[in-house]
């Protein structure tokens, strides 16, 4: 039963995931559909938090679209955002052979798709490929920036590239007038909450000189991960929601989060009542961009959190932020 099911999972046919929901275009909520397809993965596969390797097989070009096709039986006619992810790098052609990013790309314009998402590292975010997904789609390039500190970024995540190679990366794709987005993780292993809100913060403001858009993702514990051995141990705990909600208010905008295991205990969480009711807001946020909405949360837990985020203060070893 149980080898079924993975042999199922790792099926080079069929895509990770996909699904609809709502997603913010030129200031309103439309509709989108967000495919993961299975690939090798990531070349890189180095980052402490990262468990998506477990994810992947090798697919062919033909395989991977096959797995596109199958995606697209679920775009409405109200679909006009469509967001294609890899878990690695949509743009590295020995994960997406370069025939079948052509066959997709050419499909995306066909449907009349007014907005694409990928997701790539910033090593191969070329001048040449950038100009390819333009010239079929307005797109978006994603890039897993983490964090604007390269000594967290390079020691304590592992991302394998600096803050300069995410900015040229930037700069070739606005040079053609293509957008950025910029992943944020808040609460990478080793950080204090109240240095992992700083550090959110202040990369943020960063980031924001070089991306249209931040996207701030909340730590969780995937398996096989350096996260998840610390995890076990107890030396890491997920974000509290609250610091969520703390880097929310205080950033430039436009700043989205999905909180992704929100109330779990390898997700992001509060104390169990309040953790669906600020995940909500969070999501509602992302539709508005509006901060107010988070003024009118309380719970009794808010000042335990208040209390960790002090008293890490005074027990973490030297603050790297
Ligand atoms: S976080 Fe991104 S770059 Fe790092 S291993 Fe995972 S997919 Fe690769
Ligand atoms: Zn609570």
């Amino acid at each position: 039963m149980i080898a079924r099911t993975a042999e199922k999972r790792l099926d080079p046919t069929r895509p990770v995931s996909v699904w609809s929901s709502q997603d913010l275009y030129e200031g309103r909520s439309v509709k989108s559909l967000t495919v993961i397809l299975r690939t090798v993965g990531c070349r890189w596969n180095r980052c402490t938090m990262c468990g998506y390797a477990s994810e992947g097989a090798p697919a062919t070009a033909e395989e991977l679209l096959v797995q596109y096709r199958e995606s697209m039986k679920k775009l409405s006619s109200e679909t006009q955002v469509v967001k294609i992810y890899t878990s690695g790098s949509f743009l590295d052609s020995l994960e997406v052979p370069q025939e079948a990013r052509g066959r997709i790309l050419d499909d995306l314009h066909s449907r009349g798709i007014k907005k694409l998402v990928i997701e790539s590292r910033p090593g191969y975010i070329t001048p040449e490929l950038v100009a390819e997904c333009l010239s079929n789609l307005d797109t978006e390039f994603a890039i897993g920036l983490e964090t604007a500190n390269d000594l967290i970024r390079e020691k304590i995540i592992h991302k394998g590239f600096t803050f300069s190679d995410f900015a040229r990366a930037s700069q070739i794709i606005h040079s053609q007038g293509g957008r950025v987005k910029a992943y944020l993780l808040l609460k990478p292993p080793m950080l204090s909450e109240g240095a992992a809100i700083r550090d959110a913060i202040s990369s943020a403001q960063a980031a924001s000189k070089h991306a249209d858009m931040l996207s701030l993702n909340l730590c969780n514990v995937q398996r096989g991960t350096l996260v998840e051995r610390l995890w076990e141990r107890g030396e890491y705990r997920p974000p509290w929601l609250w610091s969520a909600l703390e880097v929310l208010k205080n950033v430039p905008h436009p700043i989205i989060c999905d909180p992704v295991g929100a109330g779990t205990r390898r997700g992001p969480h509060n104390c169990g009542n309040c953790d669906a009711d600020i995940s909500k807001a969070i999501r509602s946020h992302d539709l508005t961009q509006d901060a107010g909405i988070f003024d009118d949360l309380e719970c009794k837990c808010k000042s335990a959190w208040r209390k960790v985020v002090e008293l890490e203060e005074q027990t973490f070893g030297t603050p790297l932020v």
